[in-house]
């Protein structure tokens, strides 16, 4: 049996590891699963839990992210483009999934003005189907950057502070 694919999403402000997450994916894109079926949410939690533990106070903001991945996947499937695994590489040696160095937005303060999409040249942000701006790659992030955070009128940007990043020290 082969090897189920490793995946970090941002869930609930938190990097979560998940296996298994492409190839659910993949199963339902080819089963017809649109990111609007109703059910969806269900479909994707309940296949996320065969091989990840879901705690169930935690299961509105899992099945949330787990949408809007899909519905990324789905976007990148349909206009052709091939959805690939991305190495986000490391910082100071450590994996750069492990630095909780990224990105949130607020959405109740957002006005979707899109003056981070512009700002970042790394592709953090996108749109979703409706308009609505979305960290979207938070580990292709630039770990202490604050670019975003200080165009953002509304202030809706929170990013950690810089005392975080002491507790990761060069590794040898
Ligand atoms: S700059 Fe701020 S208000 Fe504008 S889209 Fe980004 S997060 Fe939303
Ligand atoms: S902090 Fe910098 S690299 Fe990270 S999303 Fe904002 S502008 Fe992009």
């Amino acid at each position: 049996m082969s090897a189920l694919s490793y995946r970090m999403l941002n869930i609930g402000g938190l990097p979560t590891g998940l296996l298994g997450l492409e190839e659910l994916f993949t199963e339902l894109y080819d089963e017809g699963w649109l990111p609007t079926d109703e059910k969806l949410r269900d479909a994707l939690v309940a296949g996320v839990r065969k091989h990840n533990f879901i705690p169930t106070p935690a299961v509105p903001e899992y099945a949330g992210a787990l949408c809007m991945e899909y519905s990324r996947f789905f976007r990148l499937k349909g206009s052709g483009k091939a959805v690939v695994a991305r190495d986000y590489g490391t910082w100071r040696g450590y994996p750069r999934e492990q630095i909780p160095w990224f990105p949130a937005i607020a959405p109740e303060l957002c006005n979707d003005c899109g003056a981070c999409l512009e700002t970042c040249a790394r592709e953090v942000f996108e749109r979703d189907e409706n308009g609505h701006v979305w960290v979207a790659e938070p580990f292709l992030c630039l770990v202490g950057c604050c670019f975003c955070k200080s165009v953002c009128d509304p202030r809706a940007i929170r990013l950690p502070g810089q005392e975080i990043l002491k507790n990761y020290r060069e590794k040898m």
